[in-house]
């Protein structure tokens, strides 16, 4: 087994994922990009090898069990194990989203069919690939899983009426998804403690990328930046944190 690193993003063939997948690869890292689109992974590993890193595509739809088994055999084929496991992958289930905007995910209105499917991709999508990868991250001599959550899963920011939150629409899909990607952040941190394997919780901030139209105001290079900053940690580094460019997040 050689020295390098091994590293997984989910959902990475553009956007926050993609951005990852270059610092990681500048860090001389080698990564797999993962995309449930074939030619779209194809494309965005291409680009990354131009620019010099050892990127490679990986077909992974984390809503399909079975292509991210394939994704698992296939890294265990090539490199026998895996050091960082970004699950970056996710949707907001509205068209847009600038957070003002959707109107679509109000409680008392929202259509059961998004509210499934963002839990299904943000949540349970996210356990279907830790999952798989486990075996692969337990041979590892550092490893580390970072899930990309977001501030709009705090609870302390949410409920607070005179917050920073307080202006935006109520939402039963996206917000809470992340609430429980967070919640599922700590389950696994506390079970994978004495493997040595560090799980925590990132806020990309608000980044500019099509999930929001590119109305976000940070540049995909810093939206990266803290989730390279979790994937990267030392050996005493944190563990069942939430963490955001600027610190801790509150829950
Ligand atoms: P993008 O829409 O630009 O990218 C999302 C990525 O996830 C795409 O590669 C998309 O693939 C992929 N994806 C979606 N569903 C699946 C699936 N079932 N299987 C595999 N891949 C999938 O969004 P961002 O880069 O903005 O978002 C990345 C993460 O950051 C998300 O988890 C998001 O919630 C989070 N985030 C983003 C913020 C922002 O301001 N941008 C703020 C806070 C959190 P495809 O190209 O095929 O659609």
């Amino acid at each position: 087994m050689g020295g390098q690193k091994v590293a997984l993003v989910t959902g990475a063939n553009k956007g926050i994922g993609r951005g990852v997948a270059e610092q990681l690869a500048a860090l001389g890292t080698t990564v797999f990009i993962g995309a449930r689109d074939r030619r779209r992974g194809e494309e965005a590993a291409a680009a990354l090898r131009a620019a010099g890193g050892d990127v490679h595509a990986v077909a992974l739809d984390v809503t399909d069990p079975a292509t991210v088994l394939e994704a698992a055999r296939q890294i265990e084929e090539r490199f026998g194990r895996l050091d960082v496991l970004v699950n970056n992958a996710g949707i907001t289930g509205s068209g847009q989203v600038s957070p003002e905007d959707a109107h679509d995910q109000v409680p008392s209105v929202v259509d059961l069919e998004m509210v499934r499917a963002v839990f299904e991709t943000n949540v349970v999508g996210v356990i279907t690939v830790t999952n798989a990868m486990l075996p692969l991250l337990r041979r590892s001599a550092a490893p580390r899983v970072v899930n990309v959550s977001s501030h709009a899963a705090s609870l302390t920011l949410f409920s607070d009426p005179d917050g920073p939150f307080a202006a935006l629409l109520p939402s039963a899909a996206y917000s809470p998804s992340k609430t429980a990607l967070n919640a599922l952040t700590v389950q696994y941190a506390n079970e994978l403690r004495k493997d040595g394997i560090l799980v925590n919780a990132v806020a990309p901030g608000f980044v500019d990328t099509d999930s929001n139209d590119h109305t976000g105001v940070l540049t995909v290079a810093e939206g990266a930046a803290v989730v390279v900053r979790l994937a990267t940690l030392g050996a005493d580094g944190p563990t069942a944190g939430f963490f955001a460019g600027e610190g801790p997040v509150a829950w």
